[in-house]
């Protein structure tokens, strides 16, 4: 589904932020993805729906080659979901306004059609009592839940997840890891970028860990978090574990 094939991409000339990449997703697979601040884990996924292009080697999404026809990115975009740290849902539509208008504008789905889809998505997430409230009457772990949503409603082949719990309370933070992990179980494919270990270890099929634009380390999360080879991944997971 996902192909990193020797991937670089530098910002500028000096910073190479992305080095020599080889990343396989399988359909179905739930790839983790951590490492340090800076090392290069957003620009990676961001890669994957063309919002970052780069400078040497291939990315292959779905069949798709992203080194490719530019034309063909929207069509791309429809099937790939993103949801970030920051919600960024539109504060003067519902909750339910907020998950349909894609599918509505984008797919064009009937307002009828798409609100069936949407009661249906958000009732899945747990929020079948709040699809009429605008964000500001949501806490956090419910706002990203309506983000999760309104990827969902597209129906993505990819899901791609930054950070999604990095800006929630601690006590919100199950809420959402529940909706991933009902997500996963149900086999969507997702690269999820998370320090969430307690998350890569009950669903992720590998974890990756980058540092300096490298993958220096992927395996299974038992080999991963048991047994880690690199020195740089020992020392990441010590401090975050
Ligand atoms: P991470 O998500 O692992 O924290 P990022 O992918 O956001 O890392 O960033 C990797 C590196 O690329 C950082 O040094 C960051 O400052 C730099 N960077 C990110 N976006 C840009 C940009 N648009 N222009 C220049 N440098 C960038
Ligand atoms: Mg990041």
């Amino acid at each position: 589904m996902i192909d990193f094939q020797g991937l670089n991409k530098w910002f500028g000339s000096a910073l190479h932020v992305l080095n020599d990449i080889n990343l396989h997703v399988e359909k179905g697979e739930v790839v983790v993805v951590c490492g340090p601040s800076g090392s290069g884990k957003s620009t990676l996924i961001r890669c994957v729906n063309g919002l970052e292009p780069f400078q040497s080697g291939k990315l292959l999404v779905d069949g798709f080659d992203l080194g490719g026809k530019p034309s063909l990115l929207r069509k791309l975009r429809m099937e790939i979901g993103f949801v970030f740290q920051q919600f960024n849902l539109y504060p003067h539509k519902t909750a339910l306004e907020n998950v349909t208008l894609a599918p509505i504008h984008v797919r064009g789905l009937s307002k009828a059609e798409a609100d069936a889809r949407g009661r249906e998505i958000l009732t899945k997430v747990g929020l079948a009592d709040r699809m009429q409230n605008y964000p500001g009457q949501l806490s956090g772990g419910q706002q990203q839940r309506v983000a999760i949503a309104r990827s969902l409603c597209m129906q993505p082949r990819v899901m791609l997840f930054d950070e999604p719990t990095s800006a929630l309370d601690p006590e919100m933070i199950n809420e959402v890891l529940d909706v991933m992990v009902g997500l996963a179980k149900e086999g969507m494919t997702m690269i999820v970028v998370t320090h969430e270990m307690g998350f890569a270890r009950k669903v992720a099929d590998r974890v990756v860990f980058m540092d300096q634009g490298m993958i220096i380390e992927s395996g299974e999360p038992e080999s991963f978090f048991n047994n880690p080879q690199n020195e740089r991944t020992r020392d990441f997971l010590s401090k975050i574990l």
